[in-house]
């Protein structure tokens, strides 16, 4: 049994006029993410943390930022992609653990929403994902609430040779 850790990060700009989402579950807040998909920032970290355990490259390889079909893309789409392509190479999820880190808004009570949202955008019980969250404590861009960032590891098993 082959097993790998994969590692996942990312950060947009929070402004004005676009939504906050969190693997794909909307939170009410005055801004969200910029960027050129939906910026789904906690998905990103998440697609980067599978691709990387297999070994298979990162988001930007994958959905370049620059194509225009991944313009607003529904990154929780982008995701389940991802996932396939993994698990098409015998990779099973044993267990993907998260941190986001913003000033604002209070991610808590979302939290089982988003564990679901990854769970079934996955294929795995709720069981097999966490998520936390961070302030920074008034500093730098993330306590300044400038931006937000998400950070995942998620542990793959492999019963194949
Ligand atoms: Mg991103």
């Amino acid at each position: 049994m082959k097993t790998r850790i994969g590692l996942g990060h990312d950060l947009h700009r929070l402004v004005e006029g676009r939504p906050f989402l969190l693997a794909g579950v909307h939170i009410p807040f005055p801004k969200g993410e910029e960027g050129h998909s939906d910026s789904d920032v906690l998905a990103h970290a998440v697609i980067d943390a599978v691709l990387g355990a297999a070994c298979l490259g990162d988001i930007g390889e994958f959905f370049p930022p620059e194509d225009p079909r991944y313009k607003d893309a529904d990154s929780m789409e982008l995701l389940r992609i991802s996932w396939a392509k993994v698990k098409s190479m015998g990779w099973r999820l044993s267990n993907l653990d998260c941190c986001v880190l913003c000033e604002a808004p209070k991610i808590l009570p979302f939290r089982e929403q988003i564990r679901s949202s990854l769970a079934q955008s996955l294929g795995v019980d709720i069981e097999t994902i966490f998520v936390k969250a961070k302030t920074g404590e008034g500093l730098g861009p993330i306590g300044e609430g400038l931006a937000v960032e998400a950070e995942a590891v998620c542990l793959l098993t492999n019963a194949e040779p």
